[in-house]
């Protein structure tokens, strides 16, 4: 008995699955997940002590890779000043000031825990607003699990099989809009009907938990000019794309304009962070300056502003990006013709430091419907080939996958040459 499969028999006993967030627990590939004890760059190591190139990233926070030492001396130096006050701190002020900066239209920001709450709270603000109550979102995209967001959401909610959750009760799900990502009509037809009820739309600029898909030419576009016409905000969910897509996430890359825009994982360092931030007449409806309420005991925790600062530091370095997309390019490029040279059909999409692929005949994935109709069977018999030879990647198909400048050239080869032996012995 390995030591992660003794450990997950005692985490049963006493945590729901063992694990604290469902994809975690291996359901959708089977199997054993892995207790990890240590991680290090582009590396992850299981309680076995067996090493794993990681393209997880803790689902995209760690574009430094695991363990930076200056984020972690950062962190150590700053958790010996206390660890939490629930007073402000200018660490804060300084985290603020740096997202302020970089953001088009992100006057005014303020910080919560996760980007559960980053999204939630962006949500009441735009109800509370534009006095509406219904928003908008797209089938396949997860805004995290507060109840008006998981209505046919993607993620662990669509792996599970439970996409629109028991619990989040109909009165408040009734409010929830979900139309089909990519699909600029179906928006246009949704506002003609009910354009003056609707507060929001939310939406990932690439969708990153449905696997990657990147918008289609024209769709953010769409968005903007709905919510124009009809007096609704614009959210873009940037708690994954921020500073992966690009240094301004996928709004810088793609041009398009937010009135609300929500951060997490990369701008924590890893540590428990999230954000939501906009133009400042929207933001003054916020208490204690406007009557929208929203609060948080440890939010602008010092140790996760350090962190966060740190990281975000170090990614503006002048050229920290160009390289990184370049190996992940590398990577899919690599796989791609892997697969093809082994006879498997298999696409992929990519997007900045992100990407997924897809097996499937279809030349491109660019819809939920698509998604849902590759070959999952596939996927775990490629997932489980991989994590024998030391390659981690999200236990599930409609997860995105991670680089880091952590990653060498050396690691993204061996990736690549662990998939022709794991492609010549798929089914
Ligand atoms: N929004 C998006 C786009 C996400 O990808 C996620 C999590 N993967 C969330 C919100 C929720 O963030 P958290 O898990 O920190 O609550």
């Amino acid at each position: 008995m390995s030591k992660s499969e003794q450990l997950f028999a005692e985490a049963q006993r006493v945590i729901p699955g063992g694990v604290n967030s469902p994809v975690r627990a291996f359901r959708a590939v089977g199997g054993t997940p892995l207790f990890i004890r240590r991680a290090e760059g582009a590396y992850l190591f299981d309680a076995d002590e067996k090493r794993y190139i990681d393209y997880v990233q803790s689902w995209g926070p760690m574009v430094l890779g695991h363990a930076h030492p200056e984020v972690i001396e950062a962190v150590v130096e700053q958790a010996q000043s206390g660890l939490s006050f629930g007073a402000p701190t200018e660490l804060e002020t300084e985290l603020a000031e740096e997202l302020c900066r970089l953001w088009p239209n992100m006057d005014l920001v303020r910080f919560v825990n996760s980007g559960t709450e980053a999204t939630m709270s962006a949500i009441r603000l735009a109800r509370g607003f534009t006095g509406r109550d219904k928003i908008v979102k797209f089938e396949g995209c997860y805004h995290g699990h507060s109840d008006s967001l998981l209505v046919k959401a993607g993620s662990g909610a669509l792996t599970m099989g439970v996409p629109s959750s028991p619990g989040v009760p109909a009165a408040l799900a009734d409010h929830t809009i979900t139309l089909s990502y990519n699909d600029a009509e179906g928006v246009r037809s949704c506002f003609e009907a009910l354009g003056d009820q609707i507060a929001c739309i939310i939406v990932e600029p690439v969708a990153g938990n449905m696997n990657c898909i990147p918008p289609v030419p024209g769709f953010l576009e769409a968005l903007r000019e709905v919510c124009d016409q009809h007096g609704a905000l614009l959210i873009l969910d940037e708690v994954m794309t921020g500073f992966r897509v690009s240094l301004t996430g996928a709004q810088g890359f793609y041009g398009i304009e937010a009135d609300i825009t929500t951060l997490g994982k990369v701008i924590g360092g890893g540590m428990p962070v999230g954000a939501f931030g906009g133009k400042r007449e929207i933001m003054e409806h916020i208490a204690p300056l406007g009557p929208v309420y929203q609060a948080g005991t440890l939010s602008g925790n010092p140790v996760a502003m350090v962190a966060g600062l740190e990281t975000l530091r170090l990614v503006e370095e002048p050229s920290f990006y160009e390289p990184l997309v370049a190996r992940t390019n590398h990577l899919v490029e690599g796989i791609l013709a892997a697969g093809k040279a082994a006879g498997i059909p298999i696409t992929a999409n990519k997007a900045g430091t992100m990407f997924g692929f897809f097996f499937t005949e279809e030349p491109q994935v660019t819809n939920y419907q698509q998604v849902i109709a590759c070959n999952n069977q596939r996927f775990n018999q490629f997932f489980h080939g991989m994590l024998e030879e030391g390659i981690y990647l999200a236990p599930a198909s409609y997860e995105a996958g991670f680089m880091s400048s952590a990653h060498s050239d050396e690691d993204i080869e061996a990736t690549i040459a662990a998939a022709e032996r794991v492609f010549a012995r798929l089914d």
